[in-house]
């Protein structure tokens, strides 16, 4: 007696999934197969090229300061204008120009934020995950929104989901609804900082002041390139009465 044809797709496809599930899969930065059992999605060459930000830094914005004086600790950016958060930081640096040398973090932020593909998603978040300092004292974690329009046409929000890591790391509330972008802006990519800036002028606005309203908040996005978008959110958050603004990405663009 033959078997279906019907039937037999479906063992196949079957089949198929078993095999993923239990071989190896493969490292999101270079396609090597890696054992499901490994600590850390990446492989470990991949994670070892990673460029954790080091001292010393800007301590509003988090730029890499040429000085290594302990009495300069503001890059000539932050001193003429006063950011609206206190601090940003972020885990990792990472290169915008796609022609340099093979950029692991770069390519994966790239793919992640122009695909929706949750592997990718998982390996930011466990980066975020595995570095993040769990002494804070923020009141709430609030993800850079999208607009309604680029989140239906997306279907995710890669902020959302390291919020929702970095909340429940913290043990503090993820508040996703309070901040709203209103405008939607073309993506970040290659545009200089004024033009930017322009861009996401009144962007975003605080649907419930309330909710905000003398909190500290933790403000998270997956990169930092030029830093308007997170200006515009601390300065549109700290309107509505938020006490503190700090930003944390997983990279930033140097
Ligand atoms: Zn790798
Ligand atoms: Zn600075």
């Amino acid at each position: 007696m033959g078997i279906n044809p019907r039937t037999r797709d479906l063992l196949t496809t079957i089949g198929r999934e078993v095999l993923a599930f239990l071989l190896p899969i493969r490292c999101p930065g270079c396609g090597v197969m890696i054992p499901p059992q490994a600590s850390g999605r990446l492989c470990p060459a991949c994670y070892g090229s990673l460029q954790p930000m080091a001292d010393p830094l800007c301590r509003a914005c988090g730029i890499p300061l040429m000085s290594t004086s302990a009495a300069i600790d503001l890059c000539l950016r932050c001193v003429r204008t006063q950011p609206s958060f206190r601090m940003a930081r972020a885990l990792f640096s990472y290169r915008t120009d796609n022609d340099s040398a093979p950029d692991i973090l770069g390519s994966i932020i790239r793919r992640h934020k122009y695909g929706p593909n949750q592997a990718l998603g998982a390996v930011l978040a466990e980066l975020l995950e595995d570095r993040l300092p769990v002494d804070s004292d923020y009141d709430l974690v609030i993800p850079v929104p999208l607009h309604p329009r680029r989140l239906l046409r997306r279907g995710f929000n890669q902020s959302a989901l390291l919020g929702a890591v970095v909340s429940r790391k913290l043990r503090c509330r993820l508040e996703v609804a309070a901040l709203i972008r209103v405008i939607s802006t073309p993506s970040q990519t290659a545009q200089d900082l004024e033009r930017r800036r322009r861009n996401v002028h009144k962007a975003f606005a605080v649907r419930y002041p309330e909710r905000v309203a003398g909190r500290k908040v933790l403000l998270i996005d997956d990169v930092l390139t030029t830093g308007a978008t997170a200006e515009e959110c601390a300065r549109t958050l700290r309107e509505s009465g938020a006490a503190v603004v700090d930003v944390l990405t997983i990279a930033r663009a140097i």
